[in-house]
């Protein structure tokens, strides 16, 4: 899950990351109250989950209350590569003598935390990678040993941030590990990290991605949960508990087990189709849950067919088979069904089947004549 800046930077508070004082606005008012209280001057930001706000127009800088009115009016509404502005941050300006880059995230090959840094901050960094790479210090963080305050200076100075800023930098990175790790983070990133004149060192802007296998040790998280953004198919079968992901095709998956799920994506794409989402109802696949799984793909009108696709293992296909006929009767479906129903008790779940079929609800014997079945209906 992405954060906000605002969000991020809530975060980045907890765990002593120093950021500056500000607040969020919905209106123009509610900005010139926030910028009253955080004292002038202050700087206007736009709240999308999308970088590059700066160059699109969404941060200025404001004086008094006519400049923030000015800007807010301006950047409320605005489009920044597809997002809305519906929300601002507005925070007291910062003087900055020096803009810097940081930011940890998962090294999966290495197996370890990657933490990157750099004297070049405050442009985009993948501009930074590729016109000046030597520029980017990075640092790889054993998960077991964690980082030290003497490890984050000696990376400070590798990095060649001024000498200034060496000390409260590497303080600052010892943080933001720490909310990286503890905090379950898959990243966190400040760009730019500022040098003020006085010598302070913080955070301007905050990339937070919450790592969202984590979300059970997180109560206090839920606050996050940003509905705007939000696919609304997804959004639908999480409050049903599915395990679900939006794809944008037209063939409605429906399986047992995420590898199952997965190989049937991959079969629907070798026959010349596209999926219209992941959805995997894991074991025990009982009328509630077959029923629920097909409201969440009926509402999807981009569906065409829906394939079931059952290898009953633990979960005994003729429990699968009372559930599909069950769910039948409770939703109103839009598209034909094609099922694969296999292994433990595959016989006796066809046999409940039999008498329920129709050009509506369609058996295949095998799991690559059903996505050929789906497909054709889905492009009929
Ligand atoms: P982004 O463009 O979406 O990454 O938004 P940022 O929050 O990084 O802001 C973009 C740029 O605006 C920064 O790199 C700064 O140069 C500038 N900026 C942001 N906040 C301040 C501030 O408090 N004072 C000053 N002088 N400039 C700021
Ligand atoms: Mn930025």
């Amino acid at each position: 899950m992405d954060l906000y800046e605002y969000q991020g930077k809530q975060y980045f508070a907890r765990f002593g990351i120093p950021t500056s004082p500000g607040g969020v606005a919905d209106t123009v008012d509610e900005a010139v109250e926030q910028a009253d209280a955080a004292g002038y001057p202050v700087v206007v930001k736009a709240q999308v989950k999308v970088g590059g706000r700066g160059k699109a127009g969404g941060v200025k800088l404001a004086d008094n209350a006519d400049e923030v009115r000015l800007h807010a009016g301006n950047i409320l509404g605005l489009d920044i590569k597809g997002h809305v502005v519906k929300r601002l941050w507005v925070e007291h300006a910062s003087d900055i003598a020096k803009e810097y880059y940081a930011s940890f995230t998962l090294d999966r090959p290495a197996k370890l935390h990657l933490g990157m840094l750099s004297a070049e901050g405050g442009v985009e960094i993948e501009e930074v990678a590729v016109t000046n790479p030597d520029a980017i210090a990075k640092l790889h963080v054993d998960p077991i040993v964690g980082l030290d305050e003497a490890t984050a200076l000696d990376w400070v100075k590798r990095a060649e941030l001024d000498p200034a800023a060496q000390e409260r930098a590497a303080s600052l990175l010892v943080k933001l590990y720490r909310c990286y790790t503890e905090g379950d983070c898959d990243l966190a990133e400040i760009n730019p990290l500022i040098l003020t004149p006085e010598g302070k060192v913080h955070a301007l802007d905050a990339k937070v991605t919450l790592d969202e296998n984590a979300t059970f040790r997180h109560p206090e998280w839920e606050e996050f949960g940003d509905d705007s953004e939000v696919d609304p198919r997804e959004k639908m079968a999480k409050e049903k508990g599915l395990n679900y992901i939006g794809l944008s095709g037209t063939v409605g998956i429906i399986a047992n087990g995420a590898g199952l799920a997965m190989s049937t994506l991959d079969v629907v794409t070798q026959v010349g189709g596209a999926a219209a989402n992941f959805l995997d109802i894991g074991g025990g696949a009982n009328a509630d849950v077959m029923a629920a799984a097909l409201e969440v793909i009926n509402a999807d009108p981009a569906v065409k067919a829906i394939f079931v696709n059952i290898f009953g293992g633990i979960t005994r296909v003729d429990e699968v088979a009372k559930g599909i006929i069950e769910a039948l009767s409770r939703v109103d479906l839009s598209s034909p069904v094609v099922m694969r129903l296999d292994g433990t008790n595959a016989e006796e779940g066809r046999a409940l089947l039999a008498s329920h079929l129709s050009d509506r609800l369609i058996a295949e014997p095998t799991m690559l004549d059903a996505a050929h079945r789906a497909v054709a209906l889905a492009q009929a």
